[in-house]
C-alpha cells in the first residue's frame, strides 16, 4: 500500500470502522501544503476493501489539482464508506463518521458526492463543524455553472476568437442540476441551443423555456456546433466518439470527461479545443470552500468568475508548448502543489 500511496503522492490514509453503527470509512488525504484536505464522502458499496481504497486515493489526488488550480486555500482529500447491505439507522451512521473526522482536528473537511446528501451532511453536522454542503449551506450546482459559463465565453475567446456568445450554437448533454442552469445563461447570452437529456421533461422544459432545439442522447454529440458542452455522466469522450465530433471546442460540467489521457491528444490532434474538466467544473468546490471560510456571496462569485481567466491561462500555454490543455493543467497544478518548473 505505501507504493500505492508514494505512486500518487498522498499524504495519509485512514482506515476506521464503528461496530456499533456499522461504518467502515477509509479517509485518504492527499495534500495539506495548500491548506487543509477537501473533498466530498462517496456511500458506496465496492467489490472489495482495496477498490474503495484505490477510489478514494485517486479522487483525493484529483481534488488536490482541481483546488490548486481553482486558487483555493485548500488542500485535496476524498472519503469513501463503504455502503453496508442494510444499515438500521443511517443517520448514526453518519454521524459516526462525523466523530471521526471531528478527530482529524480539521485537517480534512468532508461534503456531498455520490450515494450522499446534504440530510448526510447535517448528521455529521452534529458531530463536527468540519462538514460543508450541509442544508444550511446550500446547492453548489448554480455556482457550478457560473463558472462553466466563465469558461466556454474563455474557451470561445480562445478558439473562435470573441467571448461573445450571441449567435454561437452549443450542444448541451444532459440538463440536470448544472446543465440546465448553464442552458438558462446561455440562452440569455443569444446562444442557439441544442439539449438532450435522458428525461424527455427536461428537455421539453428546455424546448419551451429556452427555445432550444431537442437531439436525441444518441446524435447529441454528432451535432454540427461551436462548442460541445457535457453536463450529464463521465467518460463520454472516447476513441470512438471523438472521431465523431462536429464541434471546435468542448466545455462542459461532467467529471472524468476523458475515457484515458490519450484523448486529449486525439482532440488536439481534430483542433478541437478541450478544457480540462475539473478546471472549468471547479464553481461548486469554490462555493462549498469559501462558503465554508464564512465568504459572502460577491466574494464567491467574483472568485467564479476567475475560472475563465485560469483557463485563459491554461490555453495559452497549451498554444505555446503544442500540448493539450488537459496536460497542461495537471502540470500547472503540480507545480503549485509540489514547486519547481
Ligand atoms: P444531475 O444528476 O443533476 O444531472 C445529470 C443529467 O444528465 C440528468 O438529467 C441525466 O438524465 C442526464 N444524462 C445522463 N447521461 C446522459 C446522456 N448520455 N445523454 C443525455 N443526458 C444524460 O447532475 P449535475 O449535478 O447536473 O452534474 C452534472 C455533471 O457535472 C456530473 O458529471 C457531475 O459530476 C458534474 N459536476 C457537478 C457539480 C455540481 O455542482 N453539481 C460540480 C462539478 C461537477
Amino acid at each position: 500500500m505505501f507504493a500505492v500511496m508514494e505512486s500518487a503522492r498522498l499524504e495519509a490514509l485512514h482506515l476506521a470502522q464503528d461496530p456499533v453503527s456499522g461504518l467502515k470509512a477509509i479517509i485518504a488525504i492527499h495534500s495539506t501544503r495548500l491548506g487543509p484536505a477537501l473533498g466530498g464522502c462517496r456511500y458506496l458499496a465496492y467489490p472489495d476493501d482495496d477498490s474503495a481504497i484505490r477510489d478514494a486515493i485517486r479522487l483525493a489526488q484529483g481534488m488536490s489539482y482541481k483546488a490548486a488550480l481553482a486558487g483555493l486555500a485548500q488542500g485535496g482529500g476524498k472519503a469513501v464508506i463503504i455502503r453496508p447491505s442494510h444499515v438500521d439507522n443511517r443517520g448514526a451512521l453518519f454521524e459516526a463518521f462525523g466523530r471521526m473526522i471531528e478527530s482529524f482536528n480539521g485537517r480534512y473537511i468532508t461534503a456531498v458526492d455520490s450515494g450522499t446528501s446534504s440530510a448526510d451532511m447535517d448528521c455529521i453536522a452534529q458531530q463536527t463543524q468540519h462538514v460543508t454542503s450541509t442544508t444550511a449551506a446550500g446547492d453548489p450546482s448554480p455556482h457550478t455553472a457560473m463558472g462553466v459559463f466563465a469558461g466556454i465565453r474563455a474557451t470561445a475567446l480562445a478558439r473562435l476568437g470573441s467571448d461573445d456568445l450571441q449567435g454561437l450554437r452549443v450542444a448541451v448533454q444532459g440538463l440536470g442540476n448544472v446543465g440546465f442552469a448553464l442552458a438558462e445563461q446561455l440562452a440569455a447570452a443569444g446562444v442557439e441551443l441544442f439539449v438532450s437529456d435522458l428525461d424527455p421533461g427536461r428537455v421539453q422544459l428546455a424546448v419551451e423555456q429556452l427555445g432550444a432545439h431537442p437531439v436525441s442522447s444518441e446524435e447529441l454529440l454528432l451535432t454540427p456546433c461551436d462548442i460541445l458542452a457535457p453536463c450529464g455522466l463521465g467518460g463520454v469522450l472516447n476513441a470512438q466518439t471523438v472521431g465523431a465530433l462536429h464541434c471546435a471546442a468542448v466545455a462542459g460540467s461532467a467529471n472524468n470527461q476523458l475515457a484515458g489521457s490519450e484523448i486529449a491528444d486525439a482532440l488536439e490532434a481534430r483542433g478541437i479545443l478541450y478544457a480540462p474538466d475539473y478546471v472549468i467544473n471547479s464553481g461548486g468546490l469554490i462555493y462549498v470552500a469559501l462558503k465554508h471560510r464564512g465568504e459572502e456571496l460577491p466574494a464567491i462569485t467574483a472568485h467564479l468568475t476567475q475560472i475563465g481567466r485560469r483557463l485563459t491561462e491554461v490555453y495559452a500555454h497549451a498554444q505555446a508548448d503544442k500540448r493539450s490543455p488537459a496536460r497542461v493543467a495537471d502540470a500547472l497544478a503540480e507545480r503549485l502543489l509540489y514547486g519547481g518548473r
